[in-house]
C-alpha cells in the first residue's frame, strides 16, 4: 500500500505550518477540547502542574497536536520524547530531572515503554520523586532525587496494552474520535488557505468526505490534490480534480485505499464473510497484527464496514455493497 495513504507520520507531514496553535484553533474533539479548557484554566488559577493526561485514539487524530497546545496554553515548556525510545531508567531520568516546574513531557507510544523505565516512571508520576539505583552488587544503593511538578501527557493508539498501574496514574483520560466530514472540511479549507491555493467549497468537501476520518490524511490528500490543480489543471481546486486526483491515488468514494479494499476483499472471497481469525488475516495479508488492529480496522469498524466477533471478524452488509458483491445467502434458504 501507498504509505502515503496511512495514518502513520512520514516527514513530509512535519510542516508545522497547518498545524493549530491553540485550543480555539484546534478544530474537532468538541468534548475533549472542552474539558482540557477547564484543567488548564485551573492548574492556571491554582499555579499548579495540570494533572497527567492519557491521549489514546488511532494515529493521525491530533494527539501530538493537542499536547503541544496544552504545552502552550499553560504557559509551558513543551519536551516530546516517545516510549521505546526512552530504553534505560537513566534515558528517562535525564529527562525528568531537566524539566522546570509545571512543564509538560509528552512520551508518545507510552504502551511501548520498557517495564524497567515504567516501575522509574511511577514515584515521579505521584511523588515527583524519582529512586535511581547508583552502583552494582552490594555497593549499588538509591539515592532519592526530588523533582520539580510537571505534566504528562502520555499518547497511545492502544490504550489496551498498558499497563493498569500506569493507565491508573492518568488523571485526566482522553479518547480521540474520528472527525466528521464537516470538521475535516474546515480542516482542509484552512490547509488551502495557508497554502495560498483557491477552492471551490465542492473541493475540499470531496477530500474532507474521502480522508479516513483522519487530519493527517486530509493534510497529505490537499498536498497531493495541489499538485495535480497546479500541474494539470488551473491551480484552483475543484471538486472534479479532487475526484480525479484521488481515484488515481486509489482512493475510493468511502475513502479506503488498497489495502482496505484488499483487506475486505480476502474477507469476502477467501471466509465468505467471516468470521475470521485476527491472525490469519495478518499472515494472508502479509500485514503485521498490529497495524491491522491500530490502523485498519478502527476505521472499518466505525464505518460499520466490518464487525469484531469473539469468534473473528465479519464483513458488515455495506462492505458488500461496497465491493459490489453478493453476500452469500444466510443458510437453510
Ligand atoms: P497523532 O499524534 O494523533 O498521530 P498529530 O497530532 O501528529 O496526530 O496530527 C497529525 C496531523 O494532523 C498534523 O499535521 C496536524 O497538524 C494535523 N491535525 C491534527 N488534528 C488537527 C485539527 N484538529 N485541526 C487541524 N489539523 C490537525
Amino acid at each position: 500500500p501507498d504509505p502515503a495513504l496511512r495514518p502513520e507520520p512520514l516527514p513530509e507531514d512535519e510542516g508545522h505550518a497547518l498545524r493549530p496553535q491553540t485550543l480555539d484553533a484546534f478544530t474537532g474533539q468538541a468534548e475533549a477540547r472542552a474539558n482540557l479548557k477547564v484543567f488548564i484554566e485551573s492548574a492556571r488559577m491554582r499555579g499548579k502542574a495540570m494533572d497527567h493526561a492519557l491521549f489514546h485514539g488511532p494515529p493521525g487524530l491530533g494527539k501530538t497536536t493537542l499536547a503541544q497546545i496544552v504545552a502552550r496554553e499553560l504557559g509551558v515548556n513543551f519536551r516530546m520524547t516517545s516510549g521505546p525510545v526512552l530504553a534505560r531508567a537513566g534515558d528517562l531520568a535525564a529527562i525528568l530531572t531537566n524539566l522546570e516546574a509545571r512543564d509538560v513531557l509528552f512520551i508518545d507510544e507510552i504502551h511501548r515503554l520498557n517495564p524497567v523505565v515504567e516501575e522509574v516512571l511511577y514515584p515521579a508520576l505521584e511523588d515527583f520523586e524519582l529512586d535511581l539505583v547508583i552502583g552494582e552488587g552490594p555497593a549499588a544503593r538509591t539515592v532519592r532525587i526530588e523533582l520539580q511538578p510537571f505534566t504528562l501527557v502520555g499518547a497511545t493508539t492502544r490504550l489496551g496494552l498498558l499497563t493498569t498501574p500506569l493507565r491508573d496514574r492518568f488523571g485526566i483520560p482522553v479518547r480521540l474520535q474520528f472527525y466528521t466530514v464537516d470538521e475535516l472540511d474546515a480542516i482542509v479549507a484552512r490547509g488551502a488557505r495557508l497554502m495560498g491555493i483557491e477552492a471551490d467549497p465542492g473541493g475540499t468537501r470531496e477530500i474532507a468526505t474521502r480522508a479516513r476520518g483522519t487530519p493527517r490524511i486530509a493534510g497529505r490528500l490537499l498536498r497531493r490534490v495541489v499538485d495535480f490543480a497546479l500541474v494539470e489543471g488551473d491551480g484552483r481546486l475543484t471538486r472534479e480534480l479532487a475526484d480525479r486526483a484521488l481515484t488515481r491515488l486509489g482512493v475510493d468514494g468511502l475513502g479506503l485505499d488498497g489495502a482496505d479494499r484488499r483487506y475486505l476483499r480476502l474477507i469476502a472471497e477467501h471466509y465468505q464473510g467471516g468470521p475470521v481469525g485476527i491472525e490469519t488475516l495478518s499472515a494472508a495479508l502479509s500485514e503485521s497484527r498490529d497495524a491491522l488492529e491500530e490502523v485498519i480496522e478502527p476505521y472499518l469498524l466505525q464505518q460499520g464496514l466490518i464487525q469484531r466477533t469473539p469468534r473473528g471478524r465479519m464483513l458488515a452488509s455495506g462492505a458488500w455493497r461496497h465491493l459490489g458483491l453478493e453476500p452469500p445467502r444466510p443458510a437453510g434458504d
